[in-house]
């Protein structure tokens, strides 16, 4: 396969990978993929793997990096990215060793210089990406030996990026990291852990399902970590929020007196009164389990609220 870099023509293939996975993400609506659907990819009668070894997809006749990649972390660890931040918001991709002459960082750089989309891949567990596109190559800081990547939002933003209005694009920039990129690794990581289903009601439909804080987003002990979250159905997740539905720290469900008193229709009956003293279902693996004393300090602000 030739395609001339910084063609049309490259632009084009890249819109072509970008449709694959969106096609595949209409199959899968937990919007995890496996790396064999990724790689399943054809063009012109040709398949060709996206997700390299390396981790950096460069293709014959292409300079320019077509697709990156982290990989996963257990799901007791912080998500892969995490140590790819700054704080900043911004997301900081580390060089591929420490050589700025490296093919795979040239690769990295070029996609920079000619401003082309890439392809994200986030590692959920073995095999398993949450696909993010188009991604673009903003900035390389050399010193720190790794380039700033962000959605397209941030390409025309981050151009005028500088001490002008800096604070406030920080904030916008920092706000589309957390909705694009923190809350569906998070969500995807959790989901996955629960099997995808609702942990109180085992509903499994992943576009009715969400992946709930234990202890809140923004406090000291709220880390996005598997053991810090529930999946829950919607209408779970927001009983749980609001501390109508408390879980105790040995995973049994409890409703709050005043709605065991109510009666209404179906939803109470069924979604509230009868989920009382059920176990939550738990997954399987040992260092994916809620965390017992996240449970229990959520619990006692449950009992709090009644
Ligand atoms: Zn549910």
């Amino acid at each position: 396969m030739v395609i001339a870099n910084g063609t049309e023509d490259e632009r084009a293939f890249r819109e072509e990978v970008f449709r694959h996975l969106e096609a595949l993400a209409k199959f899968n609506p937990s919007g995890v993929l496996t790396s064999v659907e990724i790689n399943s990819f054809e063009h012109r009668g040709r398949q060709i793997r996206l997700i390299f070894q390396s981790g950096i997809r460069k293709l014959q006749g292409i300079a320019a990096a077509l697709t990156f990649r982290t990989t996963f972390t257990p799901p007791s660890k912080p998500p892969p990215y995490v140590d790819l931040t700054d704080n900043d918001g911004m997301i900081h991709y580390k060089y591929r060793g420490t050589d700025p002459g490296h093919s795979d960082n040239r690769a990295l750089r070029m996609a920079m210089d000619e401003r082309l989309p890439l392809a994200y891949f986030i590692g959920i567990r073995r095999g398993l990406y949450l696909p993010m596109y188009p991604m673009y190559i903003l900035q390389e800081i050399a010193a720190q030996h790794e380039f700033i990547v962000g959605f397209s939002e941030a390409l025309s933003l981050f151009n005028a990026y500088s001490t002008y209005k800096e604070e406030l694009q920080r904030g916008y920039i920092d706000r589309i990291t957390q909705a694009r990129l923190h809350q569906p690794v998070f969500r995807a990581r959790v989901l996955h852990a629960y099997e995808t289903s609702c942990a109180i009601c085992r509903l499994r439909h992943p576009k009715l399902l969400d992946a709930a804080h234990i202890i809140p987003d923004g406090n000291v002990r709220g880390d996005p970590v598997v053991p810090n979250g529930l999946s829950l159905c919607k209408i779970h997740h927001a009983a749980y929020d609001n501390n109508f539905v408390g879980i105790t720290p040995d995973g049994v469900v409890d409703v709050q007196e005043r709605f065991m008193k109510e009666t209404d229709g179906q939803m109470l009956l069924h979604g509230i009164q009868k989920v009382a003293g059920i176990k939550i279902l738990l997954p399987r693996e040992r260092a994916a389990k809620p965390d017992k004393d996240r449970l229990a300090e959520r619990y006692e602000e449950f009992k709090r609220a009644s």
